[in-house]
């Protein structure tokens, strides 16, 4: 069935009428400002419900904004076009709208927020109940097919039939987790408007190595300070958790360079990471220290030993890199070969082929390139009554909220502006 709904028996002059394409974040969040603002708004969305990536969020908690963020905490061809956006919506404003939904807020000391029930639940269901409140036509099993615009406004065409609306939003997130219905459908409409796509790439993601040690390695969890090395130069250092895993390292820390490191993978550097195992020690200290346990266990082997600072399966590798037996007693290791442990301890390296890929990643690097979207309103520079929030544009934050707090105020943004 294909026809189009002209609007006309029910056409208020005065009321705009507009589509959301996309009920993520940013969708939702346009859609409950854009219908209180007295618009007339349908939301689509392909998935058999709206919000999954919410409820998939911070390990079911939602990791929902954080209080601290600023452009610096963003990634893109211009950070800067955040600063806006994250103004108009700052942490009061935001606490304030979560209370008038009935959301709480657990405000943590380092500045993540998640919902003071603890489950993303809570999220999406005070978002979803405001919105249906507000009087949002939602269409689920809706998938947008194509896109377009004449001198009588926009055409949005689905599976089901074509419509005819004044304005529209691209609120269809990114390629990232496509279980959770991402497609990078909303850069093939932007394209088609004449919008410049920047090439995207996976972000907060775990690392392909192309060590034969890490899948032996696969499960094993430490704390290490992670140097990310970029065409042979240190880039950037992060210390937590990592995990070793069959395909490469995942962990907190892997996630937090994952950004940098798989925008330098798209663009054809050489990527490695170096580990240091005992980040609480200088180079000098750990010499000294091994020194010292060995001299006190002089007849245990160098496998025991180590084993009493590190996990096991890793020391069982560190000393091949080492080329010391397992068995060779310590008493019997010379000056240089401690020395050799000491900086393998604090420099172990491994070089990263790949990442984990959209599947597996939180978010995605790249999208429509904000250039052409002005910051203020949302509107696309291009064309006059098409809109863009979220994570469809070139925009990518780290982990602790951020990508969350740029899809509410980027949609709040442009919910206001599309219904004016
Ligand atoms: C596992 C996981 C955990 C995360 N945890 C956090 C966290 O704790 N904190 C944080 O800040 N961020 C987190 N993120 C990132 C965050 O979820 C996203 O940045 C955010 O959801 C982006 O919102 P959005 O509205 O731009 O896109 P989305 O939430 O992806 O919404 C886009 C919607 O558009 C729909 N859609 C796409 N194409 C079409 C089409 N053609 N027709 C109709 N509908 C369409 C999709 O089905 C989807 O529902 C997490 C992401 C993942 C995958």
């Amino acid at each position: 069935m294909s026809f189009l709904y002209s609007f006309a028996f029910s056409y208020n002059t005065n009321m705009k009428h507009i589509a959301i394409i996309g009920g993520g974040a940013s969708g939702l969040m346009a859609a409950l400002f854009a219908a209180r603002s007295g618009a007339n708004v349908t939301l689509y969305e392909h998935n058999t419900s709206v919000g999954k990536k919410i409820l998939a969020s911070g390990n079911g908690r939602c990791n929902i904004i954080n209080t601290t963020a600023t452009h610096a905490d963003y990634a893109g061809s211009d950070p800067q076009f955040v600063t806006y956006a994250l103004k108009q919506m700052n942490f009061h404003y935001f606490q304030s709208f979560c209370s008038s939904i009935g959301l709480l807020l657990d405000v943590k000391d380092d500045g993540r927020c998640y919902p003071l029930s603890n489950e993303a639940k809570s999220v999406l269901i005070s978002l979803k109940g405001a919105i249906v409140d507000a009087g949002v036509k939602i269409l689920t099993e809706c998938a947008v097919t194509s896109l377009s615009k004449d001198s009588n406004g926009f055409i949005v065409a689905s599976a089901h039939d074509k419509r005819r609306y004044d304005n529209v939003l691209i609120a269809t997130g990114s390629e990232a987790a496509p279980q959770l219905g991402a497609a990078g459908d909303g850069y093939a409409f932007a394209r088609s408007f004449g919008h410049e796509i920047i090439p995207t790439y996976p972000s907060l993601v775990q690392l392909h190595l192309s060590s034969k040690h890490a899948p032996k390695m696969a499960g094993v969890k430490t704390v290490a300070e992670v140097t990310l090395v970029i065409d042979g130069k240190s880039n950037t250092k992060v210390t937590g958790d990592i995990l070793f895993a069959s395909y490469g390292i995942s962990g907190l820390a892997i996630l937090d360079i994952s950004q940098k490191a798989s925008y330098a993978l798209l663009h054809k550097q050489r990527v490695s990471l170096t580990l240091n195992l005992l980040p609480q020690f200088d180079r000098q200290t750990l010499t000294n220290t091994l020194e010292k346990l060995f001299t006190s266990i002089p007849t245990q082997t160098i496998q025991n030993a180590l084993c009493g600072l590190l996990p096991a399966k890793i020391v069982t590798y560190l000393l091949e890199d080492a080329a010391i037996a397992l068995s060779a007693r310590v008493s019997t290791l010379n000056p240089k070969e401690i020395k050799k442990l000491a900086y393998l301890i604090g420099e172990w390296k491994f070089d990263v082929t790949d990442t984990h890929g959209f599947k597996h990643a939180e978010v995605s690097g790249g999208g429509v390139s904000t250039i052409q979207v002005n910051p203020k309103t949302m509107e696309s520079k291009l064309v006059e009554g098409l809109y863009f929030a979220g994570e469809v544009l070139d925009i990518v934050g780290k982990r602790g909220g951020y990508n969350f707090n740029f899809a509410w105020a980027s949609g709040m943004i442009a919910g206001k502006e599309i219904a004016k």
